[in-house]
């Protein structure tokens, strides 16, 4: 099971969405609890262990055209 202490696990995974709200609120919100009931939408932060925890990779961007 994957675990990341210092900053928790939602902060790279590609299932987490930031959500604010009109007052200035950011949450988390978990996408991958609409499939899974052992998850919750908005987790406790931080998670420390998840089983569904998916990292996210950088998109590469393409070399620079050498011409
Ligand atoms: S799947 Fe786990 S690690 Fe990923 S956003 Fe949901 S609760 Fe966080």
């Amino acid at each position: 099971m994957p675990q990341l202490i210092e900053r928790g696990l939602c902060l790279t995974c590609v299932h987490a969405r930031r959500v604010a709200t009109r007052r200035g609120s950011v949450f988390l919100m978990c996408q991958a609890a609409e499939d899974d009931q052992r998850l919750r939408q908005y987790p406790q932060l931080p998670v420390r262990e998840c089983h569904a925890f998916r990292e996210e990779r950088p998109t590469e961007t393409p070399a620079a055209d050498p011409r």
